[in-house]
């Protein structure tokens, strides 16, 4: 017997009819003796609706700034997984499996403030783990939690993983499965190249990167989280036949398993090649080259929460001038550039530049760590495709790459051969 929670994404939950079907993969699993817990996410597009709703509210006559209040951004857009974890738990007892829905606050699962984007501060585990040794399957809604002012708090967009995975360390779950739309993690996103691998392992501080760097197939937190918890997380399918072969197997259930780098026998140079869209990138032109000037441009972007990226500073031929350019992402722009022309007289810059809809495609492996060349070969193999780049960053087991956003698809594919990835 072991202990499995069971995260159903959007997609898996997106009707009735889906909900019928990831009750069966729960009752395999209930079936064969297992002690389990599932968090789902809303239906697929649900979450956009809401915040859609909360973004789209008529202005007051007068003022064109968007408003609203976190705390009732976060009341309105949890209520998705209200719905599917209610609507699971009927599907499950009409299965005469003993289901019981949960919502974030509870059981509860405490977060911080930071509505909209909370993370998780505690899980009391001790009363899932009751529950379960009673044969009763908790059905949590994910995504939302308890804050310390006892408000609704939302994880961040995909945070549904975020539930999943904490919650398998609260009740020290055996295995952490989460079912999406695809059958495990691919060297890349399968909707863009087609030709993409499925891995059957990757390391944590490759899908951290990868996650990180743009592929959204695991939120960032929740892999943090297995990390630092050696959650044993699996990737897999719910569009499966959830009674196929296999499908139950415990040790090695079909999908990718995210595992310490030791546990991966043959390491690839590269593993993978992730692309985040909607970044953007700001120049500031003639800068006084002295200490401070960095502080007095990020000091006050970071204040206003914008998350500044890639970073490039040129120095000018006479060495009294620079020019610095960064990235942000595209819906932070115009906010970014307001901080900047507030702060003109204390950074002193001559003009400001900016260029919105860039895509960043990242090339990640922890094998870089011990190769030469490989940043070498991604720069030869866009520029045979003239590719222009735009900006670059690397760390010890990634390159990350800036270029106009028309060419994303075909710099994935590009790179993603560059690198046989294609061929097993
Ligand atoms: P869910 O709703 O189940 O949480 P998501 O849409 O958040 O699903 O994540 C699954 C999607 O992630 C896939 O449909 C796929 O297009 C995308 N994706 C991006 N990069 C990868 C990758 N390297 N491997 C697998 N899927 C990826
Ligand atoms: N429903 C939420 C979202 O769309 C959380 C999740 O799906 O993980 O972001
Ligand atoms: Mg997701």
């Amino acid at each position: 017997m072991a202990r499995i929670v069971m995260k159903f994404g959007g997609t898996s939950v997106a009707d009735l009819n889906r909900i019928h079907n990831v009750a069966r993969h729960v009752k395999r699993e209930v079936d064969a003796g297992h002690e389990v817990a599932v968090v789902v996410s809303a239906m697929s597009g649900k979450t956009n609706e809401l915040v859609g709703w909360v973004e789209n509210m008529p202005k007051v006559a007068g003022s064109n700034a968007p408003f609203y209040d976190a705390r009732e951004y976060d009341a309105v857009v949890a209520s998705g997984e209200q719905v599917t974890s209610g609507l699971l738990a009927i599907a499950l007892q009409s299965m005469g499996i003993n289901a019981r829905s949960w919502q974030g606050w509870q059981l509860p699962i405490k977060t911080d403030n930071a509505h909209g984007a909370a993370r998780i501060l505690d899980i009391e585990g001790a009363d899932i783990i009751r529950r379960m040794g009673e044969g009763q399957v908790a059905v949590v809604a994910g995504f939302q939690g308890l804050g310390p002012d006892n408000r609704l708090a939302t994880l961040g967009r995909g945070g549904s993983d975020t539930s999943a995975v904490a919650i398998a360390a609260a009740v020290k779950a055996d295995r952490c499965d989460i079912y999406t739309d695809v059958d495990g993690v691919y060297t890349t996103d399968p909707r863009i190249e087609p030709k993409a691998r499925r891995l059957k392992k990757i390391a944590f501080e490759e899908m951290l990167e990868m996650a990180s760097l743009g592929a959204k197939v695991l939120q960032v937190r929740s892999v943090e989280l297995a990390m630092v918890h050696k959650v044993r997380t699996f990737v897999r399918s719910s569009f499966e036949d959830p009674d196929a072969p296999g499908m139950g197997d415990l040790l090695n259930p079909p999908g990718t398993l995210i595992c310490d780098e030791d546990e991966i026998v043959e390491q690839e140079v590269v593993t993978g090649i992730a692309y985040a869209k909607d970044e953007a990138q700001i120049s500031l032109r003639r800068l006084a080259d002295r200490p401070g000037v960095s502080a007095a441009i990020f000091g006050p972007l970071a204040e206003a929460h914008i998350n500044v990226d890639m970073i490039v500073q040129n120095i000018s031929e006479d060495g009294s001038k620079t020019d610095m350019t960064f990235t942000v992402p595209s819906g932070d722009v115009n906010k970014a550039l307001k901080v900047l022309s507030d702060n003109k007289e204390k950074i002193g810059y001559d003009v400001v530049q900016s260029e919105a809809g860039l895509v960043k495609v990242s090339v990640i492996g922890i094998g870089m760590r011990s190769h030469a060349g490989v940043a070498a070969s991604a720069f030869r193999a866009l520029a045979d495709k003239g590719i222009n780049i735009k900006a670059i960053t690397t760390s010890e087991i990634k390159i990350s790459i800036l270029i106009d956003g028309p060419y994303a698809e075909l710099a994935v594919r590009t790179l993603h051969s560059a690198y046989g990835l294609d061929k097993s």
